[in-house]
């Protein structure tokens, strides 16, 4: 076992619990605030007016993918306008993304209600694009102070988003499982989380109302999103973050096309954490197992259906090349490109 290790604790408070978004109007109470500033996506603005129907409410119903600055600026200029002391952000990591982009420039408290499972309320990461740069900073302001999950809200979530979102979250933990600051903790989060959103994914694939199955993905969603926010991510992450920039891929299905072609290339690095993969995905062969799953879940089957050209191929080692960072396996540009080209054609990762 691990001998010496860091284990931070967030000091969030989460509610979980279906119907548990009733009780938004008390939480917004503890905090003491009074004018809350609701934010979500447009698709989810009528959603957001229905949960909170308190008073003195300001929506803010313009949230997007990769947190444009442009959005935070008009949104931030309307929390000033309304004089808000409270963030509410309701809706997957594009909301949240928003939420905490206005906590960082207001330090303002922030109750979030995620309805993915991407996992962005647990971490103190935020990512923000301007002029078509993504950044990404690590700040504890941007923490929320609350968390509500309420199943009910998943239950619309569609079919596609939630495989790919699941599989997202299983990333998270997946590369937790191999951190550099990971520890035993986190790795039993990790694995938990990975167990619960295999278990019940392909049940949620096949009746999407199933409250059961939902509760068992949201609650997997919660653990790998702590991993997310407390350890640091390797190769998986930062090639997504790479081939999403380059290529304008979507976020959740980049993540679940990629995972076992990266966890394959680490695994000879990795056995430790292969052993409890293995265990919570059920497979003794883990990286065979989440490329079944994302199958199973009926997941875009390869980059190139989710967009990449294939030109792009060609760029790979290249980007790979850029912005070193730490991984459990040497990094090897030529090597990871081999994937990648796997990857885009949809055939299965290598068996290692
Ligand atoms: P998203 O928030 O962009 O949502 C995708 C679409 O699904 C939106 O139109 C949204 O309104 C809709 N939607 C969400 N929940 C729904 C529901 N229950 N029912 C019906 N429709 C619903 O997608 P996402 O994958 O959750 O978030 C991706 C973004 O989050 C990216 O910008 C990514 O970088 C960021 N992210 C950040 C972190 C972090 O820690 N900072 C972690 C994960 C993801």
């Amino acid at each position: 076992m691990q001998s010496r290790f860091d284990h931070v604790v967030s000091a969030g408070r989460v509610l979980f619990g279906p119907g548990r978004r009733a009780e938004l109007g008390a939480e917004i109470d503890r905090l003491g605030a009074k004018t809350p500033l609701v934010v979500s996506t447009p698709e989810q603005g009528s959603g957001a007016r229905q949960i909170y129907n308190g008073p003195k409410p300001t929506f803010f119903a313009g949230a997007r993918l990769h947190t444009p600055v442009e959005v935070t600026q008009s949104a931030l200029a309307i929390l000033e306008q309304a004089a808000a002391d409270c963030i509410v952000s309701i809706g997957g990591g594009s909301a949240i993304g928003l939420g905490k982009a206005l906590a960082l420039r207001s330090d303002l408290p922030q109750i979030c209600i995620p309805t993915t499972y991407a996992g962005s309320e647990m971490t103190p990461i935020l990512g923000q694009t301007e002029n078509g740069v993504k950044t990404t900073l690590r700040s504890p302001a941007v923490l929320p102070e609350t968390v509500i999950y309420d199943v009910e809200l998943t239950l619309s979530l569609p079919i596609s988003l939630s495989g790919t979102s699941g599989m997202n979250a299983i990333a998270h933990a997946a590369e937790a499982l191999y951190a550099a600051d990971g520890n035993p903790v986190i790795s039993l989060m990790a694995e938990e989380g990975i167990r619960a959103l295999a278990a019940s994914l392909p049940i949620v694939a096949r009746d999407p109302g199933d409250l059961a199955a939902r509760t068992e993905a949201l609650y997997g969603a919660w653990l790998c999103g702590t991993c997310l926010g407390s350890a640091g991510m390797a190769l998986h992450h930062k090639l997504c973050h790479a081939l999403g920039g380059a290529f304008d891929l979507p976020h959740a299905a980049l993540h679940a096309v990629l995972l076992p072609y990266s966890l394959g290339y680490n695994a000879p690095a990795t056995p430790a954490a292969i052993q409890r993969l293995g265990r919570a995905t059920g497979h003794v062969d883990p990286v065979q197992g989440l490329f079944q799953l994302n199958r199973r879940l009926g997941n875009p089957a390869s980059l190139e259906a989710i967009g990449m050209p294939e030109e792009g191929l060609a760029r790979v080692a290249e980007l790979v090349a850029v912005n070193p960072y730490w991984n459990p396996r040497p990094i090897d540009a030529q090597a990871v490109a081999t994937f990648v080209a796997r990857a885009f054609r949809g055939l299965p990762p290598e068996k290692v």
